[in-house]
């Protein structure tokens, strides 16, 4: 299997392990770029983000990197195609040879779009979750800048956000040649272009980079809210395209109400426009990914473990991804299908890494532990504020963890099943609206799976 693909897999898992912020900044543009002798060499955009992952982050990606390749003795992590440290060797022709195949046509971003080819409409699987998403998403290339202006499409981590806003963009420049011109950036890009610019005095070249398209896509606009500077030039970039009839194309995490920084008139003209979100794909539309990444890759599973998969990944279509990567590497490596039992395995290792051994006690505990309270005060009777929220994402942690029954759930706290079912519904709802529930429940886990 290619490195990109192992990779993916890697960061699939990192993604779960560490904050979105973190994941964002320090991880989200790293690279497989060889594999031998038993060591990764893993690459990195500057020297700064080297030291970060090779401090804070090394144990955690060799302990993924062995689950899918056991052999693997070792991580050398290196900057962009320059090796550093480990070892002492200016960059090979090999390996730099093998970069530019990794990165190959495929992954070859458009300097002037900053569109990635890989993402295509064509290539987006719809379901009941996305299908008002990608309806939109159509009808944005027939009628650019006219009709549903802004666009504004939301929802948690890996469900298609960045995949659909990408299509538009691609799709746009197939449809429209150059006579309609994309540009996609993402927020903490747009954030670090205008810093510059201020830092540069060429406030002007950003101006006119961000204000002579046709098309402006921001993704995943939740981390420009709360920068002052930015965001007034964002409000101003965002009106200026509006009144020209350009078209704008908003991701985010959560809906415009939710994301608590961003400024009123900002909010307000988001709210003009239209609005989507992109849920949890179901089982069905699951099994369909599967089979769409397997074509993509050229390769089969059995009926029986893509349904193994599709069973158990149910929340981030990157994981999904990831599992399946890493499944298909298995049977690449050893030949033969993967059977039931192994396939299982990989899954069951993969998803949040939870062994058997843990118990309801360990994940009340590690709930209680997070929000700095007694464990006896949350099974407890008492109804106060701070006390409810700890409790619903213990209710639920304990459904999600471990399957454990709703009566049972509710015996645990002295209530009844109905408020267990209330808690869990209440925080799966919540979980892929609302980031910093979402950051909690990544600690609260990472603190199980250290008890
Ligand atoms: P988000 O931006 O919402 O975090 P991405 O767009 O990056 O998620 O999606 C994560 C991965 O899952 C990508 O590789 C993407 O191609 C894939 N993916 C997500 N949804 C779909 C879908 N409906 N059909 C095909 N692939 C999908
Ligand atoms: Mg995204």
């Amino acid at each position: 299997m290619e490195f990109e693909k192992i990779w993916q897999s890697v960061l699939g898992e990192m993604e779960v392990q560490v904050s979105r912020a973190n994941f964002a900044t320090w991880l989200k543009n790293s690279r497989l770029v060889d594999n031998r002798d038993g060591v990764f060499f893993i690459a990195l955009p500057n020297n700064f983000a080297k030291e970060w992952v090779e401090n804070k982050y090394h144990k955690n990606i060799l302990g993924i990197v062995r689950t899918i390749d056991p052999s693997v003795k070792k991580i050398e992590f290196m900057v962009d195609g320059h090796l550093v440290g480990g070892i002492k060797k200016s960059p090979t022709k090999e390996i730099a040879s093998k970069l530019e195949n990794q990165i190959g046509l495929e992954f070859r971003v458009d300097p002037t779009t900053n569109l990635n080819p890989k993402y295509t409409l064509a290539s987006f699987v719809v379901g009941p979750s996305n299908e008002l998403s990608f309806a939109a998403a159509e009808a944005i290339v027939q009628e650019v800048g006219t009709k549903y202006n802004p666009f504004f499409i939301y929802g948690g981590v890996g469900l298609g956000k960045t995949h659909l806003l990408q299509g538009i963009g691609n799709e746009i420049v197939a449809h429209y040649g150059g006579k309609v011109r994309p540009r996609y950036v993402s927020s903490e890009k747009f954030t670090s272009d205008i810093v510059w610019a201020i830092r540069n005095k060429r406030m002007e070249d950003i101006k006119k980079k961000y204000r002579d398209v046709d098309v402006l896509i921001i993704d995943d606009i939740q981390f420009i809210g709360g920068k002052e500077k930015t965001e007034e030039e964002f409000f101003h970039t965002f009106n200026a395209l509006y009144e020209n009839n350009k078209q704008i194309i908003i991701s985010s995490d959560r809906p415009p109400q939710s994301i608590p920084t961003l400024e009123e008139r900002l909010r307000s003209r988001f709210e003009g426009g239209l609005i989507t979100d992109v849920g949890y794909p179901e089982y069905e539309m699951r099994v369909a990914i599967i089979r769409k990444k397997l074509q993509e890759m050229n390769r089969a599973l059995s009926d029986q473990v893509v349904d193994i998969i599709a069973k158990k990944v149910k929340k981030n279509v990157r994981e999904l991804e990831g599992i399946v990567n890493k499944v298909v590497f298995y049977q690449d490596k050893k030949g033969v299908d993967v059977s039931d039992r192994i396939a299982t395995e990989i899954v069951d290792s993969s998803i949040q890494n939870f062994s058997r051994h843990i118990n309801d006690t360990q994940v009340i505990k590690a709930v209680a532990e997070f929000f700095s309270m007694e464990m006896i005060d949350l099974v407890g009777r008492s109804r106060k504020k701070e006390v409810v929220e700890p409790r619903q994402i213990a209710m639920y942690l304990l459904r999600d963890i471990l399957g454990v029954s709703y009566p049972s759930i509710g015996e645990k706290f002295g209530r009844d099943h109905t408020t267990a079912i209330h808690s869990y519904e209440k925080v799966n709802r919540e979980i892929n609206k609302n980031a910093s529930l979402n950051q909690k429940m990544i600690l609260i886990k990472s603190l199980i799976n250290k008890s």
